[in-house]
Formats: structure tokens, sequence, C-alpha cells
């Protein structure tokens, strides 16, 4: 065997939710409902999917790494400048490389938990301590608490906004007094992975924070509203000194030609996405009326997801997940994670939903 790093066998992988084949296979089930990834239920485009197919014909050179044509559409369509813009394979693959590029021995990582299980793995890999604050009682971020955890070898803060897995949020002036409050050379990375799906009147971006200072980083993905999770591609928005100090430790190509092209095209096709924002409230809403009605206790969340807790129906719950071929992520301490599907998916969650109750 290899000689593995002393540490490694003390950093657990990330959990993917179970993929529809794996769990037909399973279940021993033909159909399946997967609500397991906070992925959006509808395939990308008409015209991205023709944008992919054309994009193939050219797979044999190495993709721009610059991603210049994605950089200019999503440069204005934010209002930024283009060397604002830091690209990779998943937003996840560039907070993985600013953990390396402000960790080592000696640093500490803070963040929220439960928050998105990356954050734990990026900050072990770069040999920096974990500081887990616990959200507050609302299952939010808890910001005072972070800022009062902040030690002198912080070097990186993770700010989920809205959080994954609970699907809450905090207001943007919490966030900029939070970011105002901390030492220059702490890195904070506000992650706005489901932005587009908030309409939460008191939520708003940390782009302009990430705008005016350097230690400041923005993370959005097309893996979520735009739909194209299979084909990896996320950014930052930062300043550009600090972008290309990060960059030093990325490895290069790593988002593919088809994904910037894909990236791009879906851009192109705002009034559609906001449509799919528009549904997913409405089908959030519902979610909401279904579980309080059934007297599931639930987070109050903002985004494509639900983090809920079936409490004593537990066992019930999980046996009609099962029996009714519907992949839910299962959390810590009982908790669980539905992904808000199509109205054909949530349907049969609320039908199994009835049967938890009728069998509790
Ligand atoms: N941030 C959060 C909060 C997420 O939930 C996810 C996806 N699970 C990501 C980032 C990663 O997204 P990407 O596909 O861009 O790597």
């Amino acid at each position: 065997m290899p000689r593995f790093r002393s540490d490694l066998s003390s950093i657990i992988p990330y959990q993917p939710g179970t993929p529809i084949e794996e769990a037909a296979r399973q279940l021993g089930l033909t159909e399946i409902v997967k609500l397991a990834s906070n992925e959006n239920p509808l395939p990308p485009f008409p015209e991205v999917q023709d944008v992919v197919a054309a994009a193939l014909a050219g797979a044999n050179r190495y993709p721009d790494n610059e991603c210049s044509e994605l950089r200019a559409a999503v440069a204005a369509h934010l209002s930024v400048a283009a060397d604002n813009l830091w690209f990779g394979n998943g937003s996840a693959a560039l907070m993985m490389v600013t953990a390396l590029g402000v960790g080592g021995p000696g640093t500490s990582v803070v963040y929220g938990w439960p928050s998105f299980g990356l954050y734990r793995i990026a900050a072990q890999t770069a040999f920096s301590e974990r500081i887990e604050v616990p959200l507050d009682r609302d299952q939010r971020y808890d910001l005072p608490a972070m800022t009062a955890a902040l030690r002198s070898d912080t070097t990186l803060v993770f700010v989920c906004n809205p959080n994954n897995p609970t699907g809450t949020h905090v207001d943007s002036d919490a966030v900029r007094d939070f970011v105002a409050a901390l030492p220059d050379e702490v890195l904070v990375v506000v992650d706005e992975a489901y932005y587009e799906y908030v309409q939460a009147p008191e939520y708003g971006t940390a782009l302009p924070l990430a705008l005016e200072a350097d230690n400041v980083l923005v993370s959005r993905t097309f893996s979520k509203v735009y739909g194209l999770a299979g084909l990896r591609c996320g950014y930052m928005v930062g300043h550009p000194e600090t972008i290309r100090e990060l960059r030093r430790v990325q490895a290069p190509f790593t988002v593919s030609s088809i994904a910037q092209a894909a990236a791009t095209a879906a851009l192109a096709c705002r009034d559609r996405v906001a449509e799919r924002v528009q549904r997913n409230a409405e089908a959030l809403k519902l979610f909401g009326e279904e579980l309080s009605g059934r007297g599931f206790d639930f987070a109050e969340s903002v985004t494509n997801f639900v983090f809920m807790h079936p409490g004593a129906r537990s066992e019930a719950f999980d046996a009609a997940m099962a029996r009714n071929g519907i992949v839910v992520r299962p959390w810590a301490q009982g908790w669980v994670r539905v992904t808000v599907g199509t109205e054909a998916d949530n349907a049969k969650f609320f039908a199994a939903l009835d049967e938890v109750s009728a069998s509790a």
C-alpha cells in the first residue's frame, strides 16, 4: 500500500444522494423519485441541449482555460468586471481550491453546522482545524456566534446563505455587519448556491461586499436553478488579486468546453429560469402546508428543499419512502432533507406522507 497522509483516514468522504439507478437496484423498483440532491427536476432547456450537442464536435481540443465567452456573459449578467470572476468544475471545486490557498497547518476554518459537507472536507484537506458553529434555534447561521468563534489563526470562513441542508437564510444586513467585523486577513466565502430561488425580501446577495473588499468571495453555481448539475460549472465573484492568488493551486482546464457552452446558453434563458423559480416557490409553499397539516417539524426554507423531522414517525417515514421509491437525504439525529420535485414527484411524496400518517 502507498504511504498515505497520516490524517487521511479521518476524512469522511462526501456522501452524495443515492443515484436513481442505484436506488432502483436497492429497492427493486423501476420507478424512482429522486428528492435527494437538490437538483433541478427539469432537464436543461432545449437550446442548451443543442449547444451541448454542437460543442461535442470540438471536444478534441482543450477548453478555454479562461472561460472567455462564459466570463463575458456572467460579467454582463451580474454587472461586474470580467476579472472579478473565477470559474471551476462546480462551485464545490472552487471552495476546495480556496481552502488550499489560505489553509495549512496552524490555520483554522469557521463555518456553521449542519451545513454543506464540503466545507468540512475542504478544511481537512487543507490541514486546517475545523471550527463548526451550531446553527441558531431557527436553524439559521448564527453569525454572532461565528464572530465569537473566530481565532487568531482563522484564515477562512464559510457562510452558506441560504444554508444547505436547512434551507434557511440570514438577512443581507446581518451578513454585511458580520463581514465588516472580520479582520482583513480572514477570507470569507458567502456560498449562494441557491441564491436564485430566494424570494424573501430581507434576503440579498453579498455581491456588493465581494466587489468592495479583497477578502470576500461570493460563490454561485449552474448546478441548481440552471439545471446543469451533471455538467459541473460554478463560479466565484471577488477581487482580481485574490482570485489570481488562489488560482495558483487550481488544476488547469477544469471547466469542460461542453460545460462552458451549456452555461453560457443557459444564462441566456433568463425568462424560463424565472418561470422555474416561480414554480419552485409555489411548490415550496405547498410543501410547507402539507408538512404542517400533518404535524411534521420542519425548518423555514427559501430554497428548493426542505429540512424536516418525522419525529416518532421516523421508521414509518423511512418505510413509506422506500415502498414508494422516493429517495430523500437522511441527516444526523433523524432529520431528513427533501428536494422539491416536479408536481408529479411532489404529489407522490405527499401521498407517501399520508401513508406515514395512516401507519403511525
Ligand atoms: N454549495 C452548496 C450550499 C450546495 O448545496 C452545493 C450542492 N450540493 C454546492 C455548493 C455545490 O454545487 P456545485 O455543483 O456547483 O459544486
